[in-house]
């Protein structure tokens, strides 16, 4: 779990006094990693520069790649003499995944890629702080760090991924559009159906997983202020991102990580492309999502897969399948019986 967080409007302004007590010497220094939408805005000149730090802008366009992080880390290990005292990741799930997995390759050898699976660090990371922007992950809460690379999109899940510290400061989010405001808010909506319907569900992931739904309903079917809803669906991805913590997610993510490997679809986005095509999975989770997306006007694009050939179909399917314990969780342990390839080909048609 993140050991230490602080929350409400305008906490931003204390990274500076929590750094202070983590700098290491005064020639390590705290590396920034904001994402490039804040380059020449406010929240860019309000990062507390010391000695040699460094603000790093990284564009979230693409998800992180592990060879991104690679070269990340070499830049950062070819200016400095020494280890840094922390890494600061500013911005929505990509440039939180940068940062955690960052913070890790710097003190573990070879490419960020033999680490992605579960538990394979085997040293500490560097201190790492998280600084969410857009609110729906869970990125600034999970054990895992989400990577696309050579050969498949897993995280590197392991003790050592959790940030040190989390700043929840609501009011960054404001500027985020509507849209991804709508996609990334129901990667939260279905972390908690996939959680909650799961079964892996036990008490410690229903507790978060229950709060999380009641606070995505208050943001997404109720009229409250805009306030209100910022903090509410900051709170919401935290609680969200420790259910699944603690359980597991489901068949959204599995067919939504084949769209992501095969055609770089985003994972809110394409979280919502394939839950639209779930009701046979989740018949009361998909009602409610189409009452929201009724409710904010949203449509979604289609005609993703529709000309997709025989190979790329079963390259999403392959992968699709290949993420076990999201099945098992859905489906129980027959989930073989179910998730067929000709059942995920029919659904990724569909899309
Ligand atoms: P994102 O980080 O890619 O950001 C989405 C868009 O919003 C970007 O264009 C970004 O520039 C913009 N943006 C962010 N904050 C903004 C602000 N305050 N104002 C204006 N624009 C803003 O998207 P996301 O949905 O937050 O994250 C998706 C990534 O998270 C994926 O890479 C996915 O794999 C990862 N993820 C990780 C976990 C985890 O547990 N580690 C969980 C779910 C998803
Ligand atoms: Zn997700």
């Amino acid at each position: 779990m993140v050991p230490r967080v602080i929350f409400g409007n305008g906490s931003f302004s204390q990274i500076g006094d929590i750094l202070k007590l983590k700098r290491k010497s005064a020639t390590a220094p705290f590396i920034f990693l904001i994402d490039d939408v804040f380059e020449g805005k406010e929240l860019a000149t309000r990062i507390p520069l010391v000695e040699n730090d460094k603000t790093i802008f990284v564009s979230s366009e693409f998800e992180p790649k592990t060879y991104q992080v690679d070269a990340l880390v070499e830049q950062i290990k070819a200016e400095y003499n020494e280890l840094p005292s922390g890494i600061i990741g500013i911005g929505g799930g990509t440039l939180l995944d940068m940062a955690k997995a960052v913070a890790i390759m710097l003190t573990n050898p070879g490419s960020s890629a033999e680490y992605q699976g579960w538990d394979l660090v085997k040293n500490p990371a560097v201190y790492h702080v998280g600084v969410p922007t857009i609110s729906g992950t869970g990125a600034e809460v999970s054990r895992t760090t989400v990577l696309l690379g050579p050969e498949r999109k897993l995280g590197i899940n392991s003790d050592y991924t959790p940030f040190d510290q989390v700043v929840l400061d609501p009011d960054l989010t404001q500027g985020v559009s509507k849209d991804q405001w709508f996609y990334t808010g129901m990667d939260c909506y279905i972390h908690c159906v996939e959680s909650l319907e799961g079964t892996f569900l036990n008490a410690f992931s229903q507790s978060y997983g229950e709060k999380a739904m009641e606070l995505c309903h208050d943001v997404y079917l109720k009229d409250i202020p805009e306030s209100e809803s910022r903090d509410k669906l900051m709170m919401a991805s935290w609680h969200g991102g420790m259910s699944i913590a603690y359980s597991q997610v489901g068949v959204a993510h599995a067919l939504s990580y084949g769209l992501s490997y095969l055609l770089g679809v985003k994972h809110g986005i394409g979280n919502c492309l394939v839950f639209n095509h779930l009701e046979e999975f989740y018949p009361e989770g998909v009602k409610v999502f189409y009452k929201m997306m009724d409710k904010h006007n949203i449509t979604l694009p289609t005609g993703i897969c529709k000309d997709l050939t025989d190979d790329e179909f079963t390259t999403m399917i392959n992968v699709a399948l290949s993420l076990e314990p999201l099945w098992e969780n859905a489906l129980g342990k027959d989930w073989k019986k179910t998730a067929t390839p000709e059942k995920l080909k029919s659904i990724y048609k569909k899309i």
